[in-house]
């Protein structure tokens, strides 16, 4: 039985839900983690790997033994999934993560879209993406906007045309060049001044980290996904809250110029937004008293972020 709280009541109960790790294979110690990350967002990733270590570590080695020698699997039944006309042609490993990756195979597939991103851009990571576009303390908008990128399925002016639902594919902000999804994101001309101001805002939250670890780092790919790349010196969740809503209000802008023909400033657009967002989380965590996660998502090692008479403001 596992002596930890929040182990338990994320669903390790016994030491055997995490102890089959030492299996190769079968349950990494970053899903363990993860589960119990949903449940308690608070606590640091790098505790709870500690913990599942220690885990581990107590294991006596004839335990270990007994599983590597699939003891564990022998009460399960036999399976031959791959017996046809009472021969079998293929011999499986019976184990569990076997077959549920088999089934996950079997019930799901890529995005279509993750092709034409790997092709564009080399350092795409799937997983992180996915992670990044779902982070919970982001606003449901930014989350919705992040998933119709991710799978290219925005209806863009280029996209409208082909469909035959405008009489042309011009850009409605710019009106010079066709609205492709990276032009309506990144390339628009009208987005020039705008992105300067928000690298430089990145630029005075970043300015901790190394140099060496910025200047990995592409304005194009975070614009567009988001930033992967995490560091101890920098607060990776509120940079990913402004790259998203930085997103939001490219898209709002522009339906604003497609239904209303009024193009509105962006840059006062972003901040207000960002500030009435954060101002939002604020009180939300605070009533819930959960003010160590407002900490964790959006004031620690963050400099531009400046909390006064309850009040936050931030330093553009
Ligand atoms: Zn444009």
């Amino acid at each position: 039985m596992l002596y930890l709280k929040t182990f338990i009541e994320a669903g390790y109960v016994k030491s055997k839900d995490i102890a089959y790790e030492c299996k190769p294979g079968f349950l990494k110690e970053s899903y363990i983690q993860e589960i119990v990350s949903e449940k308690f967002p608070e606590v640091s990733e790098n505790k709870i790997l500690h913990a599942v270590r220690n885990v581990l570590e107590t294991l006596p080695d004839e335990y270990k033994v007994l599983v590597e020698a699939n003891v564990h699997v022998s009460k399960t039944p036999v399976l031959n999934p791959m017996i046809k006309d009472g021969v079998q042609i293929c011999s499986l490993p019976s184990t569990t993560s076997f077959f549920y990756q088999m089934l996950v195979s079997k019930l799901s597939r890529e995005p279509k879209s993750v092709s034409r991103w790997r092709l564009m851009y080399a350092d795409f990571d799937l997983r992180k993406v996915q992670k990044i576009m779902n982070f919970p303390f982001l606003q449901s908008d930014c989350r919705e906007i992040a998933f119709k990128f991710f799978h290219r399925i925005i209806f863009t002016k280029e996209r409208l045309f082909k469909c035959r639902i405008t009489k042309d594919s011009l850009c409605p902000i710019c009106s010079t060049l066709p609205e492709s999804l990276n032009h309506l994101i990144l390339e628009c001309t009208m987005l020039t001044r705008f992105n300067d101001f928000v690298k430089n805002f990145l630029h005075n939250i970043l300015y901790k980290s190394s140099d060496s670890y910025i200047n990995d780092l592409s304005f194009e790919f975070m614009c567009i996904f988001g930033l992967t790349k995490q560091n101890k010196y920098i607060n990776y969740y509120f940079v990913n809250s402004v790259l998203a809503i930085r997103r939001f209000c490219i898209v709002k802008r522009r339906n604003i110029a497609m239904l209303e023909n009024k193009i509105i400033d962006i840059e006062q657009y972003f901040k207000s937004t960002l500030v009435k967002n954060v101002n939002y989380a604020y009180e939300h965590y605070k009533r819930n008293n959960a003010l160590q996660l407002f900490e964790k998502y959006y004031s620690e090692n963050n400099p531009v972020l400046i909390i006064r008479d309850n009040q936050i403001q931030i330093d553009f």
